[in-house]
């Protein structure tokens, strides 16, 4: 044993002990750090930009809860309003008044939604609009890009199928096959794969499915022109637009990914950030098509814990905080401070590195080309991200474990936290050439 894993031996003890009661000793599986030797590290506690694993270890942090922390861990005034709802009840299964409130702030935030429901997963929100897309144009089909996450329901685990824009095949077992054909994938930022979906499955497709800013597969921008003639295919096929704004939602501008990129969805789905920390997630749109949702209308839709009072404070105080001025002209200039950092690093240490960034997050893919879709992501050198990734761990610093993922930069985090990333990551990439 070496004296670098002995400094993880609580953590290691912990996975054991996890492993005997959790599959794979995880409630969620890139929690498990697979492919790195190391095996996940348990965390105490979080404050700031820092997290604390159970050795007494403690690491700069770009995980951020996989988005969620914009404001940085334990954030006094979120904890605060955690900490009054709390003492007034924490479930009531009846309406508040506080869910009226968060819901006048995304309204006010995101321009093409009306009318919004609260829900308690990225998932439930996503699974929830493509049936009131379903329902609305009367249609089965859906599409969506390789390479874009969008929770773990059936329709959405789906795997491109033998050409393209063809009707997927399962990527999951247990996802039924005829559910997996009413799913197209078309590779990301390419609008005419789309095209071609629409001229093979006329009037069959009820909505087009995407992360506008692709973050599931490292970041991934989009193209100049892609979400607009994505709009424009929808509008001439009669199918609804969705963005999948659970990442890019108040991360990229306080109206996500539509403000950033002026382009309006029919049906939006949030989470993470606004959740503030706490399992909350949201879907909506246009008045019109929201209506067709029980009690107005016949599309059923439900949850025991649905804008949750203590999840809906948390919530508010969150967007509140962001919603002050110079907040995400702050993470912009984090967020090109880190890029710019990361890049000189990488050209000192003659390790290829690409970095793709909007706003606060922002992934380096270990490759001298442009990364613009999966199979772009898919051809970088993840065995060398793998091993970047164990030795800015060694220093301190905690990345996502895989190659897939974003760093997320939070308001919490400080010049000189970007600084002492970047010297992590000098010898870091040094130590990978
Ligand atoms: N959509 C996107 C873009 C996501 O990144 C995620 C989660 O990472 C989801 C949906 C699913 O959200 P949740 O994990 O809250 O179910």
């Amino acid at each position: 044993m070496t004296d670098q894993h002995d400094s993880y031996a609580e953590s290691r003890a912990a996975y054991a002990a996890a492993c005997r009661l959790l599959p794979g000793g995880v409630n969620s599986p890139v929690r498990a750090f697979g492919g790195v030797d190391l095996g996940p590290v348990f965390i105490e506690s979080a404050k700031g930009a820092r997290v604390f694993d159970v050795d007494g270890r403690e690491y700069i942090d770009y995980v951020g809860s996989w988005g969620p922390m914009i404001l940085g861990h334990a954030h006094p005034e979120v904890v605060a309003a955690i900490h009054a709802a709390a003492d007034k009840g924490t479930s009531f299964g009846a309406p508040t008044q506080a869910e009226t409130a968060l819901a006048e702030r995304i309204v006010g935030a995101m321009a093409s939604i009306e009318k919004v429901r609260l829900v308690s997963s990225g998932t439930e929100a996503v699974m929830s609009a493509v049936r009131l897309a379903r329902a609305f144009t009367g249609r089965e089909m859906i599409v969506k890009m390789a390479g874009c996450y969008h929770g773990h329901s059936d329709s959405f685990l789906v795997a491109a199928g033998s050409g393209v824009a063809e009707q997927g095949t399962a990527s999951c077992p247990g996802v039924p096959r005829a559910l997996a054909q009413l799913t197209v994938v078309a590779p990301y930022n390419d609008a005419a794969a789309v095209r071609a979906a629409f001229e093979r499955h006329k009037n069959r497709i009820a909505a087009v499915l995407v992360e506008p800013v692709a973050a599931n597969m490292g970041v991934v921008p989009p193209a100049a022109g892609y979400l607009e003639t994505l709009r424009r295919l929808c509008d001439e096929n009669g199918t609804l637009l969705i963005f999948d704004e659970v990442i890019s939602g108040f991360r990229v501008a306080f109206g996500g990914a539509q403000e950033r990129y002026g382009v309006r969805a029919d049906l939006t789905c949030l989470g993470k950030i606004i959740g503030g920390g706490l399992p909350l997630a949201a879907f909506g749109g246009r008045a019109a098509i929201m209506e067709h949702l029980a009690p107005t209308g016949k599309v059923y839709q439900a949850g025991t814990l649905s804008g949750n009072p203590i999840a809906t404070a948390a919530a508010i105080a969150t967007l509140d905080l962001l919603a002050r001025p110079g907040c995400y002209e702050r993470l912009e200039s984090l967020g090109a401070a880190l890029e710019s950092g990361l890049a000189r690093a990488a050209a000192r240490a003659g390790v290829p590195l690409t970095i793709n960034r909007v706003g606060s997050i922002l992934s380096g893919f270990f490759c001298d080309r442009p990364v613009r879709d999966f199979a772009d992501v898919q051809a970088t050198d993840i065995a060398r991200f793998k091993r970047f990734f164990a030795e800015m761990l060694e220093r301190g610093v905690y990345l996502a474990p895989s190659a897939y993922e974003a760093m997320f930069v939070s308001l919490a985090h400080t010049d000189a936290d970007i600084g002492r990333t970047v010297e992590a990551a000098q010898a870091s990439l040094k130590a990978v050439a």
